[in-house]
């Protein structure tokens, strides 16, 4: 085989290991890998794989500089559109997006660009450079006076990309978080073992340093609604509030004791740290039979800290085939390698309980795929006589969110669909009201990490035109 084309693999922890700590499961690439694996780059003067990403980093152009050993020149390069590439070299899909335009992925060798993203980001990390920490921002507007300020509301990807990239404008940012730590999902849900909080806190941090003010602990819509934000003299507001409330299947026995949204249960195992109990003092129960319903990133991951947490047994109980399953491909072999057992086609019918209101079983029914609905995918349908009884102790509702109306129900003049979310421009991010954009999970419903940076920054380039124009 062409040496050349050969994919540099990633070390990870092995699966017997992995499933008794919480630490990061996939270990980076070494110096020499990360060059090996840049030096496969074609260097296309066509670049597909720019295309596919929603940010649109010089993938090439960065890649060249680690095939050069130039690792700081690289992570520069990446920080001109991405202020999170420790995060996005994590988690981000690369497979639906540049990975999949790479030329080289027509004979399944395309390269690992999340791979190497991450390799530079950590490398920086690691205090090897601190050029990049310190970019040169060019400010435009005075930095004194409240004339210029935006207020971003929410700390996630979406509002830490449109903060970021507004005050690299000059502007003067500042963001309201809800929670006591910025990071949104990348803290509240994704787990340690894919994406450590230090690494969050680290690119949380680099924003911050380029002058972004950030505040916890501030829920718009209770602490200050939109209106007040504008009587303290703010401009522009993006509202980046992604989209949380769990959803439930309404089916009988999900108030039972031991039955958890993910959102819950990721919440109390991640920001909460309940796998550290006692030092942590927040309670979690560590199911021994444990069942998760969904088919998506969340349900894998809850699965997952199941088992870290002691369970015997996990089953991801989903209504579709493996074909049709959202979550990452690289999540569900990890899943799989872990021990986590796959229940296709089958739904829950209803949680039981045997014992004073705890979970003691979930009785489910067999199905086969019919035609496509409306989302496109084939719709499931029941078999006739299938039910079946799995024993289980704990349950976790994995099947997606919706936008919480906490905040949403005090601004009545935002237009909104019928689903609930918030209704932008499709080119800005403006919403209805006026001097208001918004992006990120709040306008599309559960998406991802990169999507929600790229409204962020289609939402601060609009911002700073609206600005620049005067009122
Ligand atoms: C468990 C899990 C795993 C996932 N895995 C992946 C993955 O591997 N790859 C991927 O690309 N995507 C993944 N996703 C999806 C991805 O995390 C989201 O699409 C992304 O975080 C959306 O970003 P956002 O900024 O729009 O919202 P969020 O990340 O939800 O951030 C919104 C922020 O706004 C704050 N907020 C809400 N209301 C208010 C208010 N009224 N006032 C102030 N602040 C407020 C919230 O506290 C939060 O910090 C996953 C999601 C989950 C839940």
């Amino acid at each position: 085989m062409d040496k050349e084309n050969v994919v540099v693999k990633m070390n990870k922890q092995s699966a017997e290991k992995r499933i008794g700590n919480f630490d990061e499961v996939a270990l980076g690439y070494s110096e020499e890998q990360a060059i090996a694996e840049a030096s496969r780059c074609l260097q296309c003067k066509k670049a597909f794989c720019v295309k596919g990403c929603p940010v649109e980093i010089d993938i090439p152009g960065f890649i060249k500089k680690i095939k050069e050993k130039d690792f700081s020149g690289a992570i520069l390069k990446i920080k001109e559109k991405n202020s999170l590439p420790a995060i996005c070299g994590r988690v981000c899909p690369q497979e639906n997006q540049c990975e999949k335009e790479c030329i080289l992925e027509k004979k399944n060798k395309g390269i690992n660009i999340g791979g190497l993203e991450r390799f530079v980001a950590d490398w920086e990390m690691k205090g090897k450079n601190k050029q990049s920490l310190k970019p040169n921002i060019k400010k435009v507007v005075p930095e004194e006076g409240v004339l210029s300020a935006v207020a971003v509301v929410g700390g996630g990807p979406a509002g830490l990309t449109c903060a970021a990239d507004l005050v690299k404008l000059g502007y003067k940012v500042k963001i309201f978080e809800a929670l006591h730590q910025a990071g949104g999902v990348l803290v509240y849900g994704i787990p340690e073992f894919r994406l450590p909080k230090a690494i969050v806190q680290t690119e949380v941090e680099y924003i911050q340093h380029l002058g972004v003010e950030l505040e916890n602990n501030q829920i718009i819509g209770k602490t200050y609604t939109l209106d007040d934000l504008f009587q303290q003299g703010y401009k522009a507001i993006f509202l980046g509030i992604g989209a949380g409330l769990p959803r439930f299947m309404n089916i009988p026995g999900e108030n039972l004791n031991g039955v958890y949204s993910a959102n819950e249960f990721l919440t109390r195992a991640n920001l909460m740290k309940a796998y550290r109990f006692p030092e942590y003092a927040t309670p979690i129960k560590r199911g021994k039979k444990v069942a998760v319903i969904g088919g998506g990133n969340v349900a894998m991951d809850s699965a997952r800290v199941a088992l870290r947490l002691g369970a015997e047994n996990v089953y991801i109980v989903y209504r579709r085939s493996m074909d049709e399953m959202p979550a990452r491909k690289e999540e569900i072999e990890n899943a799989q390698e872990e021990g986590i057992e796959m229940k296709f086609l089958t739904v829950p019918v209803r949680i039981l309980s045997k014992k004073e209101g705890w979970v003691s079983s979930m009785e489910c029914l067999e199905v086969k795929l019919g035609e496509p609905d409306e989302s496109g995918r084939r719709r499931p349908l029941p078999i006739e006589n299938s039910e079946f009884e799995l024993e289980v102790d704990e349950v976790i509702v994995a099947v997606g969110t919706k936008a919480n109306p906490l905040f949403l129900s005090t601004v009545p003049d935002l237009k909104m669909n019928k689903w609930g979310y918030i209704v932008t421009d499709e080119k800005t991010g403006k919403t209805s009201k006026e001097k208001v954009w918004a992006g990120g999970d709040i306008v599309t419903g559960s998406a991802t990490v990169i999507e929600a940076m790229g409204a962020g920054k289609q939402a601060a380039q609009s911002i700073d035109e609206y600005l620049k124009a005067g009122d």
